[in-house]
């Protein structure tokens, strides 16, 4: 694994490199899904890059392939946990208004319930 993008101190971080234990559903050389450990539906899977990018605002113009992965791996996830075919939601809480609390860019795959919109 290369760790060169690796932050030693990031939670999410430890979790790629398995320091801290996580029910990971799915990986890849560029991601890694894992169930969220407060979930806020029947499926909450985190969808990380391996590489550490603390938001979507930080996000660079090579970083492409990367946000492509994100969401090829979102459709993986909602496919093994039985909600492709019953909608799912992807959010991604970017900033403090928005209440993202972990600095490592996570893309929320939530679903397994009706949900309501708008999501506020
Ligand atoms: P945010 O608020 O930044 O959008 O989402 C962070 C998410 O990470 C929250 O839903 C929270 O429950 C989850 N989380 C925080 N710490 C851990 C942890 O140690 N393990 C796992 N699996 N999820 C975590």
């Amino acid at each position: 694994m290369n760790t060169t993008h690796h932050h030693p101190d990031c939670l999410f971080c430890r979790i790629v490199r398995g320091e801290i234990p996580a029910t990971v559903v799915y990986r890849n050389d560029h991601i890694v899904a894992f169930r969220d450990i407060t979930p806020a539906a029947p499926q909450h899977v985190l969808i990380i890059p391996v590489k550490h990018i603390a938001s979507l605002s930080e996000l660079q113009p090579e970083d492409l392939d990367i946000a492509g992965h994100i969401l090829l791996a979102a459709r993986v996830v909602a496919e093994k946990t039985g909600i492709l075919s019953s909608g799912y939601r992807l959010v991604f809480n970017n900033g403090a208004d928005a209440l993202q609390s972990v600095f490592h860019i996570h893309g929320h795959l939530i679903g397994g319930k009706k949900m309501g919109w708008p999501p506020f």
